[in-house]
C-alpha cells in the first residue's frame, strides 16, 4: 500500500536498486562519464578561451571575432543566388583573360598533345627548344625582373650545364652507385654550415628548394615536440611577413599557425606579441633574415631570448632562404649587419637557399640544424617495407644528382671572393634604389621606403598615389616588380641582372610617378572621382578583390590561375 503512493521515479529507482546493484553502478557510471566528458570539454574550451585572450588580448580577440563574423557574413552574401552567378561570371571572365595571355593559341602555334608517332630527330628537338626559349617574355636578360633569376651569367650557366651533363643520371638515393654525388652533397652542407657559424655538433641536409627546407624544419619541430613532450595539438608562432611556406607547413602537417604583426616603422615582428602567444602547445618560433615582402630582418636575438626562456627551450627557426649567400658576407663587403645565425644561442635551425644568391640552378636549398638530433626528427624510415628497408632524409625519394653537382660547381666556382663581390654589387644597387626613393626630389614626397632594409630587397609604399597603378605602369614599361599587400606596396629584389639595369630602373620609377601624378591632377581638374580608367592587373587583383572581407573570390581566381598553367 505504501509503495503504491511512492513517486514513480523513486519507485523505479528502488526497484532498480533491488533488482540489480550492477545496473546501478552502470547508471552511476554513465552519469559520471557524462559529467566527466562535460567537464573535460568545459575545461578545454575555457583553456582555449583563456589562451586566446592572453595571446591576442581583449582588443585583439574582439578584432579577431569581428573579422571572422564579417568574413562569414560576406561568405553567405556571396552565396546568394543572384550574387553568386554574377561573381562566377566575373571570375570566369578574369580567368579567360589570363588564359588568353598565358596560353598561346591560333594557327601559328603548334601544340603537341600526344607523343609523336616516331621520335623526333635531334635537330627537330633542338629547333623547337630554340623557339620555346624565344617565346615573348618579360626580359630577365635585360635585368627587368625582380628576384627570380639570381645570376644568369653565361660562363656560370655553361659550367652548371657541364656538371649537370656529367651527373645527369645520378641519384643520391644510391650512394654506392654515385659516390661523387654523396660527397658533393655532404660538402655543400658543410660549406653552408661554416658560413652560418654552426657549432661542431651541427648537421644539415640539402633539399629541392626553400619551401622544402621550411617544411622540413617545421616537421622536425613538430616531431620533436610530439616525441619529447607528447604535444598532439602543435602550434607555431610566425611573423605575418614570414614566407608562405610556413603557412603551407601548417596546412600540410596540422600545425596551428599564429601570425604576429610586423608594424611600422621597423616592420620587424612585434616580439611582446610573440611572447604572449607562447603556450604549452608551442612547438616553434620563427624569424626571417630577411623576409620576402620588405627585405627586413626580424630581431633574432630577442626571439632567441624568448625561445631560451621556456623550460627546456623552444626551437627557433631563422629563414635565411632569401638572405642566403648575401647576409653572411655583408660585413666583409663593407655593409652594416646584425646577428641572425647560430652565434645567437637560441637559433636551432636555418634555411638557406643555394638556388637564390648561391647562384645554383633552381631545385637547390639547404636546411641546417644546431645538432643532428633535430635532423633525425625529419627523417623518414620504414624498416619493414616489402621493397626493402627504406630510409630517406626529406620529402623526395629519388633526387636529382645532377642538380647537386651543378650546385657544388656553382659554390666552388664563386668562392668567398665571388660571393663578397656579388654582395657588394647587389647590396650597393639596393642602396642606390633606396637612396633615390628617400632623397630624389621627384620621388621623396610620393614614395616611402618600408623600414631599414640591410640586404637585397627594398619595398616602398606611396602616401599620395595608388601603388598598384605604379606597379602596372612599371609593367607597361617591361618591368616585373612584386606587388605586396597589407599594406599595399611594391618591392624590388635586386639580382645581378638588375644591378646592370639599376639606373634605368630608377629612371622608370621617376617617370611612372610623374605620369601617375599627372593623371591624378587631370582627375582633380576634371572633377572625376578617385577611381576611373581601365585598371591594370595588379590594381584589379589587389585593389578590388584584395579589399574584400572574404577572400573566397581571390581563392577561386588563384585556383583558376593554377589550372591555366596546365592548359596545353
Ligand atoms: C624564396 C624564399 C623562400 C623559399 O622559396 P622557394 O621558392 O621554395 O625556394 C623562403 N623564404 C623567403 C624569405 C624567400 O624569399
Amino acid at each position: 500500500m505504501g509503495s503504491s503512493r511512492m513517486p514513480v521515479s523513486l519507485r523505479n529507482t528502488l526497484a532498480a536498486t533491488k533488482a540489480s546493484s550492477k545496473g546501478n553502478y552502470l547508471n552511476l557510471g554513465t552519469d559520471l562519464l557524462r559529467n566527466l566528458i562535460f567537464f573535460f570539454f568545459l575545461l578545454r574550451w575555457t583553456r582555449k578561451a583563456a589562451l586566446q585572450l592572453r595571446g591576442r588580448g581583449l582588443f585583439g580577440t574582439t578584432v579577431d571575432a569581428y573579422t571572422s563574423i564579417r568574413r562569414t557574413l560576406y561568405g553567405i552574401f556571396l552565396r546568394f543566388p543572384g550574387v553568386r552567378s554574377k561573381v562566377q561570371a566575373q571570375v570566369n571572365e578574369a580567368i579567360a583573360k589570363l588564359e588568353g595571355k598565358l596560353v598561346p593559341k591560333g594557327p601559328g602555334v603548334s601544340r603537341y598533345l600526344t607523343l609523336p608517332k616516331e621520335g623526333w630527330t635531334e635537330i627537330q628537338v633542338r629547333g623547337e627548344l630554340e623557339k620555346l626559349g624565344e617565346m615573348v617574355h618579360t626580359r630577365w636578360e635585360d635585368g627587368l625582373v625582380s628576384g627570380a633569376v639570381y645570376h644568369g651569367g653565361d660562363s656560370l650557366i655553361k659550367l652548371q650545364a657541364e656538371a649537370f651533363e656529367k651527373f645527369s643520371v645520378a641519384n643520391p638515393i644510391h650512394p654506392d652507385v654515385f659516390p661523387g654525388v654523396r660527397k658533393m652533397e655532404a660538402e655543400i652542407v658543410a660549406m653552408v654550415l661554416a658560413m652560418f657559424n654552426a657549432p661542431a655538433a651541427a648537421a644539415g641536409v640539402t633539399t629541392g628548394g626553400g619551401t622544402e627546407s621550411i617544411l622540413m624544419a617545421c616537421l622536425s619541430a613538430r616531431q620533436k615536440a610530439y616525441t619529447e613532450r607528447g604535444i598532439t595539438e602543435p602550434e607555431m608562432i610566425i611573423p605575418e611577413t614570414a614566407h608562405a611556406a610556413f603557412r603551407k607547413a601548417g596546412s600540410y602537417f596540422g600545425i596551428k599557425v599564429h601570425l604576429v604583426a610586423c608594424p611600422a616603422p621597423s616592420y620587424t615582428v612585434h616580439v611582446p606579441s610573440v611572447s604572449r602567444l607562447i603556450n604549452s602547445n608551442t612547438i616553434l618560433l620563427v624569424g626571417s633574415a630577411p623576409n620576402f615582402p620588405h627585405g627586413i630582418i626580424d630581431d633574432i636575438p630577442a626571439l632567441s631570448r624568448l625561445a631560451l626562456r621556456k623550460k627546456g627551450s623552444l626551437p627557433l627557426h631563422v629563414d635565411c632562404c632569401l638572405g642566403s649567400f648575401i647576409i653572411p658576407f655583408l660585413a666583409r663587403a663593407g655593409f652594416p649587419t646584425v646577428q641572425y645565425d647560430f652565434s645567437v644561442k637560441g637559433v636551432t635551425s636555418i634555411s638557406c637557399d643555394t638556388h637564390k644568391y648561391g647562384f645554383a640552378p633552381k631545385g637547390n636549398s639547404t636546411l641546417l640544424y644546431r645538432n643532428s638530433a633535430l635532423r633525425t626528427y625529419q627523417y623518414f624510415i620504414s624498416p619493414d617495407w616489402s621493397g626493402g628497408v627504406y630510409a630517406s632524409p626529406s620529402i623526395a625519394g629519388s633526387r636529382p644528382g645532377a642538380l647537386i653537382a651543378s650546385c657544388w660547381a656553382s659554390l666552388m666556382s664563386q668562392g668567398e671572393s665571388g660571393y663578397i663581390s656579388s654582395c657588394h654589387s647587389i647590396v650597393g644597387a639596393r642602396q642606390k634604389i633606396e637612396t633615390a626613393i628617400r632623397e630624389n626630389p621627384s620621388l621623396r614626397d610620393d614614395l616611402s621606403v618600408m623600414g631599414k632594409p640591410l640586404v637585397s630587397v627594398v619595398a616602398f609604399t606611396s602616401q599620395t598615389l595608388n601603388v598598384y597603378d605604379l606597379a602596372d605602369a612599371m609593367s607597361a614599361k617591361g618591368w616585373h616588380l612584386n606587388a605586396l599587400q597589407s599594406p599595399p606596396a611594391i618591392h624590388v629584389a635586386v639580382t645581378l641582372p638588375i644591378v646592370a639595369a639599376v639606373d634605368r630602373l630608377i629612371g622608370d620609377i621617376v617617370a611612372v610617378v610623374e605620369e601617375e601624378k599627372e593623371k591624378e591632377r587631370v582627375r582633380i581638374v576634371e572633377g572625376k572621382g578617385a577611381k576611373g580608367g581601365a585598371k591594370g592587373d595588379a590594381a584589379a587583383l589587389y585593389g578590388v578583390a584584395g579589399s574584400l572581407p572574404n577572400k573566397s573570390v581571390v581563392v577561386q581566381l588563384a585556383g583558376g590561375f593554377l589550372d591555366t598553367l596546365y592548359k596545353a
